[in-house]
């Protein structure tokens, strides 16, 4: 898909174990990526990368907890020795938290904090020099539309997508002149797992069914009413790694059906 070449380029895919994470890896091993898929949850990873290698795809896990900076630095040891050094760098392990400001639990905070921004910084300054040598590589972290827009109650998220932008601009201009492009991918609501959580706590919170929830609450302010498929982003990940987008660079692609042109 546009023209991409990427046989055997290796990409390390964080959170690929569940909804959008798994798509991106599935996109890029059907063009031809050696995908390391990289994930908290082992049952689901080793599901993952079953579906993967049964559809002629070549996939591998590593476990790994994001929020450690121990388990990053074993991560990128890993994919060296069993992948050789990544090409391609998707962050997009996340977590959401819904609380008010005056009771959100730090420890909380400092978790998704950890895990979504500090995270996406660590594996950036661990694999982009592997990059650098190569004279190529692509890192795209996945943010949302509430990298750009806020909602009540979630402050942790808001502010760790806002943060992803700046880290994204910075490691944009610091990669300019060695092959690398680093972008973001901001969508509005996704068919995920941790979307349909947000629909069932809804419905319970509102007593209203979770139909309900999507058409008047969810996609409320979305013109184009509809949930974007996971699918979606993998092609959109597939067009950053494409040669006709060698020049996007430092740049937030917002994938919201209209949301924030309102
Ligand atoms: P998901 O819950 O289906 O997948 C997230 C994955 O991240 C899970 O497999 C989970 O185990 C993993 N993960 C969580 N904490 C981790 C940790 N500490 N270490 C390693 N892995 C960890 O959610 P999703 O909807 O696919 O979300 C993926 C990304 O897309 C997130 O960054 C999310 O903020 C972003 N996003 C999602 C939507 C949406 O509507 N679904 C919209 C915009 C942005």
């Amino acid at each position: 898909m546009f023209g991409s070449d990427l046989k055997d380029k290796v990409a390390v895919i964080t959170g690929a174990a569940s909804g959008i994470g798994l798509a991106v890896a599935k996109c890029l091993a059907a063009e031809g990526a050696k995908t390391c898929l990289v994930d908290i949850q082992e049952d689901a990873l080793e599901k993952a990368v079953e579906e993967i290698n049964d559809s002629g795809g070549k996939a591998g896990s590593i476990r790994a907890d994001l929020g450690l900076e121990s388990d990053i630095e074993s991560l990128k040891r890993r994919v060296d020795e069993g992948y050789g050094a990544a090409d391609i760098l998707i962050n997009n392990a996340g977590l959401q938290i819904v609380s008010s400001i005056e009771e959100f639990p730090v420890d909380q905070w400092d978790r998704l904090i950890n895990v979504m921004l500090r995270g996406a910084f660590l594996c950036t300054q661990n694999f982009m020099p592997g990059m650098a040598e190569k004279g190529w590589g692509r890192i795209i972290n996945i943010a949302s539309i509430h990298s750009i827009v806020a909602s009540p109650f979630k402050s942790a998220y808001v502010s760790a997508k806002h943060g992803l932008i700046g880290l994204t601009k910075t490691a944009a201009l610091e990669a300019a002149e060695k092959g690398i492009t680093v972008n973001a991918i901001s969508p509005a609501y996704v068919r995920t797992p941790l979307v349909e959580r947000q629909i069932e706590s809804q419905a319970k919170l509102h007593s209203i069914p979770e139909e309900q929830v999507v058409k008047d609450i969810m996609l409320k302010p979305m013109p184009q009413k509809e949930l974007i498929e996971p699918e979606e982003i993998g092609e959109t990940v597939l067009f950053l790694c494409s040669p006709a987008a060698r020049h996007i660079n430092g740049h937030n692609l917002v994938i919201d059906g209209g949301w924030t042109i309102t």
